[in-house]
């Protein structure tokens, strides 16, 4: 066996791996099952896996049983060779193989296409590469569960067993990552939701989150933070309706670029849609008044509801549904101020993700295949965005072709606390949305020019965010942001009087408190204040009473033993001004 050591940062390679560990895996479910019927066994974001047709239902002890036959399979170092069929004789070993799936893929595939095979040892799959040399430079793979996956998504198709798993080119390396995995599965944002009552997804409004009043209140902390911060840097805020005409979307590019994931309506008989962008909403704002040059630069700055049709499978919590809020905004600005005002935001930005305790790295996105203007002004605009970070320093990648339709982006990708990457920020340039709604501004000439827009968010969409906060901070969220700051238990209820007393104290300094007196078991009132992660939790009993004073358990720093009241409300309040994480 090779003793090379991969580069796992380069996607290409990290593709190859992990799909010939997908067909090390199908051969060891061969060599288990050979009736198993194999369909595609792709690699995907962090493994693979494997779709196959199987009577006999495979259970999590079987996925070790097939992880044994795998270690054999990567022992043996078979290598893996390309071999290439003409049309027919594809058809009819596929066919003599039982393969009904292979036969499927083979006859859809165009006419000139290459039918190639690979075989390793005895087992030989439809595929068209590329892989790996040989199984034995696969070093460590770990099957990871088995669920239903209906042939090709189509529900009208048979239902296959998708075998998932990853790899990796070091066991160390692959432990790293499951451990990341558990600890990813333990801050997943939809259990730490329910717990905290946050937030909730019902079948009623499928990928339309309703927000319940603690998880409200997070978004409120956030919004108005958010506020205040866009008043200090000029920002003025619009609200645009959710339903427009359905001609402005023909007139803004929607419908040419993005109609099928809108929904539409129809009102007296007219034609609508249910905004999925803030742009033309802020675009016919900013056409109602006369601007000049001296009012530049603009900042429109929206929390705009939009709705996206996001297919069922898709959806995920909150960090994928068909409704959300971006905290969007467009900034109407001269060519001559757009470096500067790039840079304003990518300031912006940064000192937004810093008081969430985030880093974060850029990503910059050019032309994609499917685009409005020239290259010309392509060429321009993405210009003007890398010689801002240029200027600024800050390193940043590219992205090329993944830019917006109508114009290059810079995307802010947040590093969370385990080590996940969340794309959030955008800051997207545009010089044809001006052109398209004929929007113009008086310059210095006197004469009417065309704007450049800016177009840019930090949280991306709200909900997003706060399920990425949820996962980040893994629900003991900071001070100023948690729902509940306090919650007061009393051992008995002849501490009541003394607990409301405390309750009325620090409430009327602003503190967000709850008050347990229920006439339950402390140790059950703990273990539910624990679970909704609440920040300080304050038992009061005969000792608390007499001295006039709290037991004080802080979620993060543990036992703090007994504080006055003045001393621990200071402390509080002190938290919450500073944002302190
Ligand atoms: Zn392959
Ligand atoms: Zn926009």
């Amino acid at each position: 066996m090779g003793k090379e050591k991969f580069d796992f940062s380069d996607a290409d390679l990290r593709h190859r791996y992990r799909h010939t560990s997908s067909h090390i895996t199908a051969q060891a479910i061969k060599r288990l099952w050979p009736d198993a019927k194999l369909a595609i066994g792709p690699a995907i974001d962090n493994g693979f896996y494997y779709d196959i047709d199987l009577d006999y239902k495979i259970t999590e002890q079987d996925l070790l049983k097939i992880q044994k036959e795998i270690k054999k399979i990567i022992a043996s170092n078979f290598p893996l060779e390309k071999s290439v069929m003409p049309r027919k004789e594809a058809l009819e070993f596929v066919k003599s193989q039982n393969e009904d799936y292979k036969y499927e893929l083979i006859e859809d595939l165009p006419e000139d296409a290459e039918i190639s095979f690979y075989t390793q040892g005895e087992f030989t799959d439809l595929c068209a590469g590329p892989h790996m040399e040989s199984t034995g430079q696969i070093k460590a793979i770990k099957l990871l569960s088995v669920a239903g996956a209906y042939w090709r998504g189509d529900s009208n198709r048979p239902m296959l067993q998708r075998v998932y798993g990853t790899s990796f080119p070091s066991t160390q390396e692959l432990d790293e990552y499951l451990n990341r995995l558990k600890e990813a599965k333990l801050r997943d944002h939809r259990l730490l939701g329910k717990e905290m009552e946050l937030f909730t997804l019902l079948e009623e409004g499928p990928g339309f989150p309703f927000f319940l009043p603690k998880g409200m209140d997070i978004r409120n902390e956030l919004e108005s933070f958010w506020r205040v911060e866009h008043r200090k840097r000029g920002y003025k805020e619009i609200k645009t309706p959710l339903i427009l005409s359905e001609s402005l979307w023909h007139k803004s590019g929607h419908w040419d670029h993005y109609k099928e994931n809108m929904y539409f309506t129809k009102i007296d008989d007219r034609d609508f849609a249910i905004k999925p962008m803030n742009c033309p909403g802020a675009m016919l704002a900013y056409g109602t008044k006369m601007y000049s040059y001296r009012d530049f630069p603009l900042r429109f700055a929206e929390m705009g509801q939009v709705h996206r049709h996001e297919l069922s499978g898709a959806l995920h919590g909150l960090m994928r549904v068909r409704t959300f809020t971006q905290d969007d905004s467009h900034i109407f600005v001269m060519p001559s101020q757009i470096k500067d005002e790039v840079k304003a935001i990518v300031d912006f930005i940064d000192y937004f993700y810093k008081i969430f305790g985030f880093k974060y790295n850029v990503e910059l996105s050019t032309m994609p295949d499917d685009h409005m203007g020239t290259l010309e002004e392509w060429k321009q605009a993405t210009d003007s965005l890398s010689s801002a970070m240029d200027d600024m320093g800050i390193e940043y990648s590219i992205n090329e072709g993944d830019g917006a339709f109508y114009g290059p982006k810079l995307d802010f990708h947040l590093e969370d606390s385990i080590g996940r990457t969340w794309q959030c920020g955008t800051i997207q340039l545009d010089f044809q949305m001006g052109q398209r709604f004929e929007l113009f501004y008086v310059g210095a000439d006197g004469n009417r020019h065309t704007p450049v827009i800016i177009h840019r968010v930090i949280f991306g969409s709200i909900e997003r965010f706060i399920g990425v906060l949820i996962e980040h901070f893994a629900g003991k969220f900071p001070l100023w942001l948690a729902p509940v700051h306090v919650k007061l238990l009393t051992v008995t209820e002849h501490f009541s009087d003394y607990a409301q007393e405390v309750y009325d104290k620090l409430s009327e300094l602003g503190l967000k408190v709850e008050l347990d007196i229920r006439n339950e078991k402390i140790g059950y009132k703990l273990r539910e204040a624990r679970n909704q992660r609440t920040p300080y939790i304050c038992v009061i009993g005969e000792r608390e009473k007499n001295n006039r004073n709290l037991t004080v358990r802080s979620s993060k720093e543990g036992e703090l033993g007994e504080l006055s009241i003045d001393e621990f409300s200071n402390k509080l309040l002190e938290e919450i001004k500073t944002k302190k994480i």
